[in-house]
Formats: C-alpha cells, structure tokens, sequence
C-alpha cells in the first residue's frame, strides 16, 4: 500500500497528506479549488520549515515529501489508481455520505476507504457503498504531524483483513493505532467532549472562573491545557456538534450540551478560529482570559 488520497486540504487535511507524504506515500490531495490546494501545500511547506529548523528532518526530506504530494480538484481524476482513500472533507453528513457514494463509484474494488470524522458513524458511510467491508474510520488528531494516536474506528462490517491494514498503515506512518468499535464519539470524545462540558457546566453554575478550571485541570490533573482552552482550540461548534451527535445517537440526557455552550455558538464566539471563546485571541493566539461575558 503506497499510494493515497486525501479528500481535503483543511485543518486536517493537510497534516495527514503532510504525514503520510513524509513516510514515503504517494499523495494525491484533493479539494474543491485550486486556490484552496495552493493554500494547503503551502502550509504544509512552512510545518516542514519548521521542522527543519528543529532538525527534525534535512532538507532532502522536506523537497522529497513535497515531492511526494500532486493535487486534484477532480475526486475522479484524484483516486485513480490509489490504494487506499482517506476523508477529510468538512464534518457535513450529506456532504460525506455523498464522497462515499462517488468513490465507491470511481475507486478499484479493491481500494479502502477511511474517513477522518469525530462523529459521523462509519456504519452510515458503508451503507453508501457496495464494499461495506472496506469502509473504516481513521481518525488522526490535531496536529496530526505531532500528535502519536490514532483511533481507529470498525464499522458494523468492517472486515478483519481491512481492520489488520490499517493498522499496519498507521504504524508505518509512526503512530499508535488503537482500534474501537463504531458507537458516537467513538473512545476519544466520547470521553473528551463530556470532560469539556462538564467544564463548561461547573463555569455555568458558577462554581469556578475560566482560570481556576483550567488551572484544576492542568495542575493536577496533568493535562497540557485546561477543557476549556482545549475547547477553544477544537471550535465551539465542533464541540457542539458532537455533543449532539452523541446525544441523539444515545438518547441519554448526560450528553446535553450546557446552554452556555449553545449561547456561545450562537453569539458567534467558536474559540480560537473567531478570535474569542472562554479566551480572548484577537491580538494573539496566546490565550487572555474573557472574564465579563461569564458573570452570572
Ligand atoms: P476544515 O473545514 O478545516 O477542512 C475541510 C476541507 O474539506 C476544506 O478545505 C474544504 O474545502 C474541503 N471539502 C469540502 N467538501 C469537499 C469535497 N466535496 N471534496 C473535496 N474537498 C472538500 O475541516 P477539518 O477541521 O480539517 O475537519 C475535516 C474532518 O476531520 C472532519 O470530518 C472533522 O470532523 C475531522 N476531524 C477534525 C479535527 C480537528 O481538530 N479539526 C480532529 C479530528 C477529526
């Protein structure tokens, strides 16, 4: 397996071209405009700057991993031939359960198809095709250069030849696979997003401020960053979208998303991407705490 598509050049997108190119794969990316594929190659010539700088790989690689990626803004012309297809368009039902249907059309029979969703079932996008047996989740996290994990996610049908091959993929792209099975949220946000909700719940009631809750978490709990600037940086929508996603898909009242999250993202404060959610980034991505907006 040595040759792939990507489906999107976005958030996601381009890490994961940028990831399986530096392993050696050939790389047919894909989206919907030139404009759009020029923008991701070249963020993903400045991660490989910056990898470079940290000596984290020689120039050599850096011209031979861009060497490695071509680009398409024809989903038919862009999987010719490939072994493998991983989806990483926007997180949009129709939207995905549409790809599936054409590639399914366009692809060989015997190409696998991934996608990189946070909570549309890998089950849906198999009933699309005629080869549920090769649909499968792959779900990288952000950034996916850096970031060891990723999830990966068997369908209803998913067979265990495909399940083995990922894997094997995974680990030759440096990463830790670890297989689950398709319920909402999957492992990772299944238990994520509940963490961030219920950081946002402890703000709503007033229990603690933006600084304290994070500063719980960081300091002793270890994490790296607090829930709630985590859930600046994943998106405030995001963060709603698969909370609603888990709580339709359970019908277990525990998943409800705190109403100040839905205020949020109705008041148009998404975190990181608008400039403001729990923190203030309109100067700097360095986070500044927002204190007015939280006061009961
Ligand atoms: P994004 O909005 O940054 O990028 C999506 C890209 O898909 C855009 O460039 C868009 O032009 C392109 N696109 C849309 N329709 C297309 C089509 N029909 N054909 C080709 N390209 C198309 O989104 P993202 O954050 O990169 O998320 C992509 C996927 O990864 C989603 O399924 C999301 O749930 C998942 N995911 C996101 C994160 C994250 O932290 N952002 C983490 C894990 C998984």
């Amino acid at each position: 397996m040595k040759k792939v598509a990507v489906i999107g050049v976005g958030t996601m997108g381009n890490g994961i071209a940028h990831t399986f190119a530096q392993n050696d794969f050939t790389v047919r990316l894909i989206d919907l405009s030139a404009d759009t594929l020029k923008r991701g190659l070249e963020t993903i010539e400045r991660n490989l700057g910056r990898q470079l700088d940290k000596g984290q790989i020689d120039a050599d690689k850096k011209s031979q991993t861009l060497a490695n990626i071509s680009t398409f803004t024809s989903l038919k012309e862009g999987v010719e031939g490939v072994d493998l297809v991983v989806e990483a368009a926007t997180e949009n039902q129709g939207l995905k359960l549409k790809i599936f249907e054409d590639l399914d059309q366009f692809c060989d029979s015997k190409t696998i198809l991934a996608s990189n969703t946070s909570s549309i079932p890998i089950t849906q996008l198999a009933g699309v095709t005629q080869r549920p047996d090769k649909v499968i989740g792959m779900h990288f996290m952000n950034p996916v250069p850096v970031m060891v994990l990723v999830e990966i996610i068997r369908g209803y049908n998913t067979s265990d030849e495909v399940a083995s091959t990922i894997e094997s993929v995974a680990k030759q792209l440096g990463k830790t696979p670890v297989v689950v099975n398709d319920y909402p949220g999957f492992i990772a946000n299944r238990i994520l997003m509940p963490m961030i909700n219920e950081a946002i719940e402890s703000l709503y009631h007033g229990v603690a401020d933006v600084m304290a809750i994070d500063t719980v978490m960081k300091l002793g709990m270890a994490h790296p960053m607090g829930p709630l600037q985590l859930a600046d940086f994943i998106g405030l929508d995001v963060c709603l979208s698969i909370l609603n996603v888990m709580h339709d898909g359970f019908k277990n009242p525990k998943y409800a998303a705190c109403p100040l999250l839905v205020n949020m993202v109705r008041a148009g404060k998404l975190g990181v991407k608008s400039g403001e959610g729990f923190y203030d980034y309109s100067t700097t991505r360095k986070a500044e705490v927002v204190a007015s907006q939280f006061s009961k």
